[in-house]
């Protein structure tokens, strides 16, 4: 049996173009060699990077794809001021060592006259996908095209965009994509807030009250698990801590199913607690889970 070998880690290879990377791939497949994939939206951190160390221990080859994907972008949401910072992105991923970085630009994946989009349904009607219109067609969308365009074997999501990695679960399980989904958990900084490349937006002061989010969730684990379970109570409480400093506004705070996201009355099973809040110019999110107890 033909032995899989990595090459040497030269240089990451930059590819924009779709049919370039088709044929990488439709190569890369032919040898036997997996592929393993990173979708992400660039300005690199510690939670992205992770994912990208699962694939690379797992796969043979590993496929990071860049694109600030205008479709998922509602009209007065942030795409002009998306953070992008391609150079230094790079340099994180040559430190990896992953083999090929994606980064197309908006109009080899949207030519003018783009037309098709795919729509997830029921799931999306909780929580983001409440508060952000065709923020989870897009998601599909952009994530279908990739599939289709890098062929990957397995693909790496964060735990950090719950109902997201939801989302393209049953993207992939309905349309029978063939593409492993791998969950990564959400990576913090050391304080507590969930990375996130819009914590760049925050002044320090805004980037303390953000600590507001973690410090909730965290607070109500420990009433559950000193026996409340009443959903509106530590929904109440979770209100109350993000609301003590001024500056946030609170889209959402969901205590729900974690597969379908249907609200809880009482928190028995395992539960999702899932927050979105504005804190000066970033909304932001963050989640914990509460195992069956
Ligand atoms: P983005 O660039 O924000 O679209 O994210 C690309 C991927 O990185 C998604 O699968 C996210 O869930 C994941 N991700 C972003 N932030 C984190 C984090 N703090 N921890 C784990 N995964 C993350």
């Amino acid at each position: 049996m033909e032995t899989k070998i990595k090459s040497s880690r030269e240089t990451l290879q930059r590819v924009s173009s779709i049919s370039t990377m088709k044929e990488i791939s439709q190569s890369l497949r032919k040898q036997n060699l997996t592929i393993g994939f990173v979708p992400t939206m660039g300005c690199l951190h510690a939670g992205h990077l992770n994912l990208v160390k699962r694939s690379l221990e797992t796969c043979d080859r590993t496929v990071v794809s860049i694109f600030v994907n205008p479709t998922q972008f509602g009209p007065n949401e942030d795409l002009d001021t998306y953070p992008r910072q391609l150079e230094s992105d790079i340099e994180k991923l040559e430190t990896l060592g992953i083999d090929i970085l994606f980064h197309p630009t908006q109009e080899e994946m949207y030519p003018a006259g783009y037309k098709t989009y795919v729509q997830v349904q029921d799931i999306t009607e909780h929580l983001c996908g409440k508060s952000r219109p065709g923020f989870f067609k897009g998601v599909s969308t952009v994530v279908l095209k990739l599939f289709n365009i890098v062929q990957p074997h397995n693909a790496y999501f964060g735990e950090k965009d719950w109902q997201q990695l939801a989302v393209i679960e049953a993207l992939v399980e309905d349309l029978n994509l063939g593409v492993a989904i791998i969950r990564v958990p959400l990576v913090r900084e050391t304080d507590g807030l969930a990375m996130s490349s819009r914590n760049r937006y925050l002044s320090p002061q805004e980037r303390q009250t953000a600590l507001s989010l973690s410090r909730s969730l965290q607070q109500a684990r420990d009433s559950i698990r000193q026996g409340i379970t009443s959903a509106k109570v530590i929904s109440k409480s979770i209100r109350q801590c993000l609301s003590e400093k001024e500056g946030t506004e609170i889209d959402y705070i969901s205590i729900c199913d974690p597969k379908n996201f249907t609200k809880k009355e009482e928190i028995r099973g395992r539960t999702l607690i899932a927050l979105a809040v504005k804190v000066g110019p970033s909304r932001l999110i963050d989640n914990c889970i509460i195992e069956e107890f």
